[in-house]
């Protein structure tokens, strides 16, 4: 095969290490060197959150990424390690009794799961909501149809993750609650679907993360897309965190080439292939093998967009974010979305009020050029659909938050502005009220009657 993803290699990076995929998990924290060194009573912490919210961090994100004499400040081990303050304090306390008293796994897992309802395992209606039907009537699991163009497929060999992030807004998906969990390994399913719904421009393969998926899998899924009757789907996406936990994913491991020729087949049939990475933090991007995975990819054809949530304890400081886009535009890579903290698991530890998001959101894009404010955002993926603050302004006496929406549930919402009273604690829509003494924002009509007709 004809091409520059085999041969070529950054002579200034010299030959890359492959690296063997070592991982941790709530059962092996204490097998990790660096953190048998920390003090007990942190470890005793560590244990008790993991045994609630999910944890699994693999060894090259605790050798390269990790600045251990920075811990527990450090924002890559924020972003992977769990903190005691991540659980509201009487959960905490139930749970460290039963680590206390020695209590069995059973015990502690059925505790879990209790205290794990009280953390919107669901949010944004996602298991009722946006699931499509068959003809038939029946519930198409692992597919999700939100918005008219794009349409989310959940590939059930891609429900786990290289290492979790303690913010996850799908963490429901990593706790073994099988009838909790959105997944399919039927691709037929998602063809059949693709194929009559001719309005779908967009398929985001999302997870977890499908790029822990062995690449003849992702090839069973993908390469349908080549026929003529599935050419209206113009767009690939595919949701990942693998540039940062695990970039020999695109670089050493044994089938790194395969996926890249996949890659390579789809942009050459014309498709537009994205990856959608997944960043908060510009230390992701620093490493050597991260920025050979970024180029590798790129010389397939493939662009790679960047999106993550803005987040206390990790990146809630204009510099951090300004240094992420600039960093990122070096690379090539395309700021997309900077999220809100969704309303759901840990939330209480890295939420950041709407009014302070927008002045980071703000201070950050005026530190950039033009190249670096192509990310939309703040924007919160609520029931309706993405809403985004666009500032704060005082109208007739009032000050009030300008929002609008850039993804709806009713294409019809989109970018409409509207407003909210402004509330300097607010962390999520559902905290908002209408501006101007309207009873309700324009949309709540109509949503309360998509949700009458799901049968909510
Ligand atoms: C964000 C999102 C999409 C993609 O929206 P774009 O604005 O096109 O990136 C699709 N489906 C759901 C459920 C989403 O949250």
């Amino acid at each position: 095969m004809n091409s520059v993803v085999q041969f070529y290699r950054d002579p200034e990076l010299g030959a890359v290490e492959s690296r063997e995929f070592r991982v941790f998990n709530d059962r092996s924290l204490d097998r990790i060197p660096a953190v048998a060194a920390l003090p007990e009573a942190m470890r005793f912490e560590m244990r008790v959150v993991a045994s609630v919210l999910p944890f699994r961090v693999n060894d090259y994100v605790i050798e390269e990424l990790i600045d251990w004499d920075r811990v527990p400040d450090d924002p890559m081990f924020q972003l992977t390690f769990p903190q005691r303050e991540m659980l509201e304090p009487g959960a905490f306390e139930r749970m460290a009794d039963l680590h206390r008293k020695g209590a069995s796994r059973g015990e502690i897992q059925a505790l879990a799961r209790e205290l794990r309802e009280d953390l919107n395992p669901h949010p944004a209606g996602q298991l009722e909501l946006n699931r499509p039907s068959e003809e038939a009537g029946e519930v198409i699991t692992g597919l999700q149809h939100k918005y008219r163009e794009t349409v989310l497929f959940f590939p059930g060999q891609g429900q786990t993750c290289h290492s979790y992030c303690t913010f996850c807004f799908r963490w429901a998906q990593f706790v073994g609650d099988k009838e909790l969990r959105i997944a399919s390994t039927d691709a037929g399913l998602l063809h059949d679907y693709l194929r009559s719904h001719t309005e779908i421009s967009d398929l985001l393969m999302t997870g977890g993360d499908p790029l822990v998926m062995k690449t003849k899998h992702l090839k069973a899924y993908l390469e349908g897309l080549l026929e003529p009757d599935l050419a209206h789907v113009q767009t690939v996406r595919i949701g990942t965190k693998a540039l940062t936990f695990w970039p020999y994913r695109f670089v050493t491991d044994s089938d790194a080439d395969e996926l890249l020729h996949l890659l390579e087949r789809l942009a050459e049939a014309g498709k537009h292939v994205a990856l959608m990475a997944h960043y908060n933090h510009p230390h992701e991007l620093r490493t050597p093998i991260a920025r050979e995975a970024i180029r590798r990819v790129r010389d397939t054809g493939a662009e790679i967009r960047a999106q993550g949530p803005l987040l206390r304890h990790i990146n809630d400081d204009p510099g951090a974010w300004a240094d992420l886009w600039r960093e990122e535009v070096r690379l090539g890579i395309i700021p997309y979305y900077m999220f809100v903290e969704r309303d759901t698991g840990a939330r209480r530890y890295f939420e950041v009020p709407l009014a302070r998001a927008w002045e980071i959101y703000r201070e950050a894009m005026q530190q950039v050029s033009g190249l670096g404010r192509t990310a939309r955002g703040p924007s919160m993926s609520a029931e309706p659909g993405k809403v985004e603050i666009q500032g704060v302004a005082e109208i007739q006496g009032e000050k009030v938050f300008v929002l609008r929406f850039i993804q709806a549930r009713n294409p019809d919402w989109v970018q409409r502005p509207f407003f909210a009273r402004y509330d300097d604690q607010a962390t999520w829509l559902d905290q908002l009220q209408p501006a101007f003494g309207e009873e309700r924002f324009f949309f709540e009509d109509e949503l309360a009657a998509i949700k009458a007709a799901s049968g909510e």
